[in-house]
């Protein structure tokens, strides 16, 4: 497989241009706590599907349920964040909608004084049973992963799913106020490439966002066995433009994420590109993570990790704990390598 070595980002706009009203207009860097604003909270490594680009068909070794943390250990990193500011909570995995009683964590999550945006990733296959309970319980909205508008091809990089499922479930969550759902595709040379024109087709008729995802060759799976499936963002960008005309940049929701937006001319929607490989974007990255057995991670591609679970267990070390962030945060890599050892299940995509 051919990946474009990581360029530059000096100079890439600071995350602190957005009007996040706990920060000072004094730019800080990503190795620094007061410019981290989003928690993700991976709370199960397990899923319902087995993307071809995420995991193996089989093989992996799965964390047992007494090693996942506990809800209540959740909030208490939680509050942990919030102490330093972190607001911003993302809700992930694994599948995040096949634990248990996750609704349950999102009211526990709500009701902890300053928390901000509360938002869930999700394959989608559950969300049209759970979508209004959601957003009862405090849910502000949720991302989808959606490749394909075919549902032949959707069985085939699923190993198994419905698409019919996933719609269902935007539709729901889009009629239960969780909506527009943004939409994440991972697009891929050899399976839906050619589709990439007519997801963000999408955004001239909707106000909704789809975010177009470079290909990340972390541990295990088919597509990085195959090679060849890496097509770099100017690609992916270069086939949209041809068919909708020029991009020109949007403005990105507070707290904006890793995806640089656009729109296409006259759309109501967005179009977002994630490129963490041909133009990494640490320098603004703005999240830690939380994986599902208690590790509080710096980033997706670095292995500086610190276990909290051991500062939950037996008793919960609450000042250690606060004290955790500060630890993980100055690991945070200048710049990330080209691939990671453990599978994006298991740290929390
Ligand atoms: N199961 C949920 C889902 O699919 O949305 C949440 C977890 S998943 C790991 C989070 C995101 O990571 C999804 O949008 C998925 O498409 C993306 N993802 C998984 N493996 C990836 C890879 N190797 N490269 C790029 N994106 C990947
Ligand atoms: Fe499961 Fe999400 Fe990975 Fe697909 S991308 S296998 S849905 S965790």
């Amino acid at each position: 497989m051919s990946i474009a070595l990581p360029i530059a980002v000096a100079g890439a706009a600071s995350p602190l241009a957005e009007p996040a009203a706990r920060l000072s207009s004094e730019a800080v860097g990503p190795r620094d706590l007061r410019s981290v604003r989003t928690l993700r909270i991976s709370v199960t490594d397990h899923c319902n599907l087995r993307c071809i680009y995420c995991m193996p068909e089989e093989g992996l070794a799965w964390l047992p349920r007494e090693a996942l943390l506990s809800y209540e250990e959740i909030v208490h990193v939680a509050r942990a964040a919030l102490h330093h500011g972190i607001r911003d909570f993302k809700i992930t995995g694994g599948e995040p909608l096949v634990r248990r009683d996750l609704v349950e964590l999102v009211t526990r999550l709500r009701a902890l004084p300053g928390c901000g945006e509360l938002s869930l990733t999700t394959n989608g296959l559950l969300l049209a049973r759970l979508a209004a309970d959601l957003r009862h319980a405090g849910l502000d909205r949720v991302t989808v992963s959606l490749d394909t508008l075919q549902p032949h091809r959707f069985r085939e990089l699923t190993r198994g799913g419905e698409l019919s499922a996933v719609l269902e479930g935007i539709a729901a969550a889009d009629a239960c106020g969780l909506g527009p759902a943004k939409i994440n595709v991972v697009v891929l040379r050899d399976y839906n490439l050619d589709e990439v024109a007519g997801f963000a087709a999408w955004t001239l008729r909707e106000p909704r966002t789809v975010r177009f995802i470079e290909f990340m060759p972390l541990a295990r799976s088919r597509v990085l066995s195959e090679g060849g499936q890496f097509v770099p963002y100017a690609e992916i960008r270069e086939r949209i433009e041809r068919r909708l005309g020029p991009l020109t940049p949007a403005p990105a929701d507070a707290g904006f994420g890793p995806a640089q937006v656009f729109r296409a001319p006259g759309a109501p929607g967005r179009i977002g590109f994630i490129h963490a490989m041909s133009a990494p974007f640490c320098a603004t990255c703005n999240r830690l993570r939380l994986t599902p057995e208690g590790r509080l991670r710096s980033c997706l591609f670095d292995a500086g990790e610190v276990d909290v679970r051991a500062l939950l267990r037996p008793d919960v070390r609450a000042e250690r704990l606060r004290r955790a962030f500060v630890e993980c945060v100055v690991m945070k890599p200048e710049l990330h390598g080209p691939a990671g050892d453990r599978q994006m299940s298991s740290i929390g995509g």
